[in-house]
């Protein structure tokens, strides 16, 4: 099988560190608000990817996380503010909206689905090694990672160091800080101060009390459940800098294991009218509008109609083709199974050659539904993860 790694910008034939057993680590969301199609398509994109990997016979353990804390003010904490709750109570509440959304696409619901709140011990003891190995320094409680020490920074987004500072300043990252040596400095640890607000959650750390950066618990999440090494890390393409890149010098520079990933997966985004779907232009597509007019299938069909590396417009007509075509499948595989044997099951169907090189090649989901189209089958239909009953 081959797959596309946005580390060396290659297609590349896949093979696990271990033969038979895959790692598979997700970014999560950050529950904060509803999922909208551009979750739906990196979380979807990934769902086949290993539902297919297990078809193929590999064992695959997959990990995702939910950023329910980080260094960051907004988001989370700036809405449990305004709506005057906790920020927990905020975050249980859009994590268990994401999850209802996810089920109702019939989402494969990962091996670990770790807090990032829960998981602040595995945190500290990555920061330790970092300040072990003085590739990280303390300012008045709080850590950042040196980046002058890190001489390959920028190998995944292959970006110069003007372009990160602006990719950086967009994220709302704290270039500005003045306890950084280097505006890029990772924030490892963000210190609690005398004057913090009170909604502002602080947890216990040998710097101090605080709370966790944000690239530093993906990179702990991982090896918590991994060790020091996996097979895949995916997640959206806007995700590629400055956290992944920073996932990338963290997890590195403590372990000394290179690489840390072996195979980075990007997905590629979604847009609506014209721009990028993001809160800020408001332009967002929920899930559970749509699944209030179409069925999980269509939707499922329409994400699947696009390369998971690709960038894609939503179009409601698109949809609306969309409900055709999986209807049509649904029909013919309803009519098969009528006709045929009722002790024959679909694991039981053999697969064409041709569905699985299609899939092997990048797992080309488009081409692999028309020719579902064609040859419409209740194995491959499961494989992609459509839901069989009606
Ligand atoms: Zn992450």
């Amino acid at each position: 099988m081959k797959i596309y790694n946005s580390l060396t910008n290659k297609l590349e034939e896949f093979k696990p560190l271990k033969p038979d057993k895959i790692t598979i680590y997700i970014c999560g969301i950050t529950p904060y608000d509803t999922t909208h199609l551009g979750h739906a398509f990196t979380y979807i994109s990934f769902d086949v990817l290993i539902r297919y990997l297990r078809f193929k016979g590999y064992q695959v353990i997959y990990t995702q996380n939910v950023t329910d804390i980080n260094d960051r003010d907004k988001d989370i904490l700036e809405k449990a503010k305004q709506q005057k709750i906790p920020w927990n109570r905020l975050a249980d509440y859009w994590t268990e909206k994401f999850l209802e959304d996810m089920r109702a696409l019939n989402w494969t619901f990962p091996d670990h689905y770790l807090k990032a709140s829960e998981q602040i011990p595995s945190m500290i003891r990555l920061i330790r090694k970092l300040i072990k190995n003085s590739l990280a320094y303390q300012i008045k409680g709080s850590v950042y990672l040196d980046i002058s020490e890190i001489k390959d920074f920028g190998k995944l987004s292959k970006l110069t160091k003007d372009q990160m500072l602006k990719v950086a300043k967009d994220f709302e990252e704290d270039l500005d800080n003045p306890e950084k040596k280097n505006p890029l400095d990772i924030t490892l640890w963000r210190g609690s101060t005398p004057s913090q607000a009170s909604h502002i959650p602080s947890f216990n750390s040998p710097f101090g009390k605080g709370r966790p950066g944000w690239h530093i618990e993906c990179s702990a999440m991982s090896m918590s459940t991994f060790g020091e090494t996996i097979d895949i890390h995916g997640g959206g393409s806007d995700l590629i800098f400055p956290h992944h890149e920073a996932e990338i010098a963290q997890s590195e520079a403590a372990t000394g294991k290179i690489p840390f990933v072996k195979y980075w997966m990007h997905t590629g985004t979604v847009s609506y009218k014209g721009a990028k779907m993001s809160k800020s232009k408001e332009n967002l597509v929920m899930v559970s509008d749509l699944l209030k007019k179409y069925s999980a299938n269509a939707l499922r069909f329409l994400l699947l109609s696009n390369h998971w590396r690709n960038n894609w417009e939503y179009k409601e007509e698109d949809l609306q083709k969309a409900q055709k075509n999986v209807e049509l499948i649904e029909s013919v595989i309803a009519a098969s199974e009528a006709e045929s044997d009722s002790a024959k099951r679909p694991e039981s169907e053999d697969i064409p050659k041709a569905f699985t090189e299609i899939m092997d090649q990048d797992l080309d989901t488009p081409k692999a539904l028309e020719f579902l189209s064609k040859f419409p089958s209740a194995r491959m239909f499961d494989i992609l993860g459509f839901r069989l009953e009606k």
